[in-house]
């Protein structure tokens, strides 16, 4: 396939401390061709959850404050008058979400600096949209409402769709029970949200790459300075460069395969126009996946240390934000309770399919949808169910307890400690990006 002339170009742009570097990016891509002062804008960055008890260290995490401060710079210079940011962060603990994010990341005291207005999607009314016969997605009014929505993810990997970037980051536009109906149990994740570009039809994504994650998804990860910034007026485009830059074939990314193939679109970057900095220069080949024991009974460190008894089979994609930091739990919990022998047969399960196996003298049921999934499952002998969407972390405590595991709710917080605080003194690691 020969490049498409009518595509939008994609920039490259490296980020050197100043604001100066998004501006590059832009005018390379020329972001604001179709811009008018009068457009209403929303900017919406990845605050993708906020927990205040184990503060998620920000680095690739989150969409850095300062980049999106400089695209409010820029657009008050042409000119823009309404500029908003939003999100719908998830709710890790009831109550704590994307305000809790806006005002832990500055967003605040950003929104009061240049006049911007804050929207919680998760407030918002919203608008429904069928997709096929069996998903309907309910978008955030105020995401489908505006002139020039401007799509701000991270250059980040993810545990369950190997990368999440542009097209990832608009699931943050669903109301909440919209984003757990996308890890559906048939249905499958990547394929339900490639479609909420479909509704929304960003003006401009902007990949931010000061910071790069490797195993990425919530707390957890390691993140890389990188230093770019992509940007295009076309979505995928955008994404297959940022999916590049990280060592990712646009191929095998499902999500971009089904947006591709509704568009009749390339994957292939060569077919793309892209602009600045030569994309060879910075790869750097990111991880995405945890690796299991070979027969499914728990993270890759369980062999390691010789643990038996215990099965926690890995997450699935039906496995979404809520229940993801829970089901983290379980395996540190389990790991805590390992004294050199043997532990008793119990199954922990997660998710919305996972089915209880044979062989186990109990089974704890991470939540109301893995509850639902085994209620008539004859494999099971004693099943210790732990109610909640999700569950509460103390119950799933008690239920691994009441299961004969001694688990240690404080190794729980000192892994949790340890995550939040790892970056801490390392050089290129700057709080500054994450605050106004
Ligand atoms: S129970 Fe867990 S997996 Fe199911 S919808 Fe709720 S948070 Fe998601």
């Amino acid at each position: 396939m020969s490049i498409d002339s009518s595509r939008a170009p994609v920039a490259l742009a490296s980020y050197d401390n100043s604001p100066d570097s998004l501006g590059r990016a832009l005018e390379l891509c020329e972001a604001f061709s179709d811009f008018s002062s009068h457009h209403h804008v929303m900017i919406k960055p990845n605050l993708v959850a906020w927990d205040e008890e184990f503060p998620i260290a920000p680095f690739g995490v989150y969409t850095t404050t300062r980049l999106v401060e400089d695209l409010v710079i820029l657009l008050k210079d042409y000119g823009c008058r309404r500029i908003s940011i939003g999100e719908g962060s998830v709710e890790i603990k009831k109550g704590v979400g994307t305000k809790a994010a806006f005002a832990g990341l500055g967003y605040t005291r950003l929104a009061e600096r240049y006049g911007l207005e804050l929207v919680d999607f998760n407030e918002s009314k919203s608008k429904a949209f069928a997709v096929g016969d069996d998903l309907k997605l309910h978008i955030a009014e105020e995401a489908l409402e505006s002139d020039f929505f401007i799509n701000m993810p991270v250059l980040k990997t993810h545990g369950q769709t190997r990368v999440s970037l542009g097209l990832k980051n608009l699931k943050g536009c669903l109301k909440k029970k919209s984003k757990k109906l996308c890890h559906h149990p048939e249905l499958n994740l990547e394929y339900c949200f490639s479609h909420i570009a479909d509704f929304i039809k960003p003006a401009l994504t902007v990949i931010d790459g000061i910071y790069a994650l490797e195993k990425g998804a919530l707390h957890f990860g390691n993140a890389y300075r990188k230093d770019v910034i992509v940007a295009s007026k076309d979505i995928l485009g955008a994404d297959l460069l940022g999916a590049h830059l990280i060592g990712f074939s646009g191929k095998d990314i499902a999500h971009f395969r089904h947006y591709a193939e509704r568009r009749n679109q390339s994957l292939n970057l060569s077919d793309y126009d892209i602009r600045g900095e030569d994309p060879a220069a910075h790869i750097k080949p990111l991880k995405w996946d945890w690796i299991w024991t070979e027969d499914n009974t728990g993270p890759g460190i369980f062999a390691k240390m010789g643990i038996t008894g215990p099965a926690l089979p890995k997450y699935d994609d039906t496995l979404c934000s809520g229940c993801s930091p829970i089901a983290n739990m379980a395996n540190i919990l389990v790991l805590s309770a390992f004294k050199g022998k043997p532990l008793p047969k119990v199954e922990v399960l997660n998710g919305k399919k996972m089915q209880g196996r044979a062989g186990y003298d109990q089974t704890v049921l991470l939540g109301d949808c893995i509850i639902r999934a085994n209620k008539e499952n004859g494999n099971i002998c004693h099943a210790l169910p732990v109610k909640g969407c999700p569950p509460a972390a103390d119950q799933v405590a008690e239920a691994l307890r009441t299961a004969g595991l001694d688990v240690n709710i404080g190794a729980y917080r000192d892994y949790m400690n340890g995550q939040s605080v790892k970056y801490q003194g390392k050089e290129g690691y700057e709080s500054r990006f994450f605050a106004v």
